[in-house]
């Protein structure tokens, strides 16, 4: 079994569930990938290690893209207020869905739907139940009304 799980919105909304989840998955003898947006930075992988939750594998879309050379484009703010630069939409949100393709995930958990269809695996579209009026991310740039989950 190959889990992988979102952080913004996902593990930092509920710990103490993907924190049992992902124990259970690796003592099974499964793979856990911590699939994110955000830089894989110190402060990053302390929340992650805070959360309880254990992993095998990690991913950043924005290290990703950065490392490529990919074109920037605007700037977001995450929930815990650190704001990263971006890259075009469509590369951007497709990004997770074909790490998972390569990595042969089974099941990928997130909170942003607009993921969904660059995705083959197995897609959980996970809502904690009391987030409803919360935004994992701010786009800063492009729009100052329109706001997208990520
Ligand atoms: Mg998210």
């Amino acid at each position: 079994m190959k889990l992988s799980l979102d952080i913004h919105g996902v593990i930092d909304y509920k710990p103490e569930i993907f924190s049992f989840i992902s124990k259970s998955v690796i003592a099974s003898g499964g793979e856990v990938h911590i699939v994110t947006g955000g830089s894989w930075r110190e402060e990053l992988i302390e929340l992650v290690k805070k959360s309880g939750v254990v992993w095998t594998h990690h991913f950043s879309v924005y290290d990703y893209l950065k490392g490529i050379g990919a074109k920037e484009d605007g700037k977001i703010q995450f929930p815990d207020g650190t704001i990263q630069r971006k890259f075009e939409s469509e590369l951007w949100d497709s990004i997770k869905g074909k790490y998972c393709i390569e990595m042969e995930i089974d099941l990928h958990i997130d909170d942003t739907e607009a993921y969904c269809k660059y995705f083959t695996t197995p897609f959980l579209l996970f809502k904690s139940g009391d987030d409803l009026e919360k935004l994992s991310h701010i786009d800063l740039i492009n729009s100052s009304n329109v706001t997208k989950k990520i």
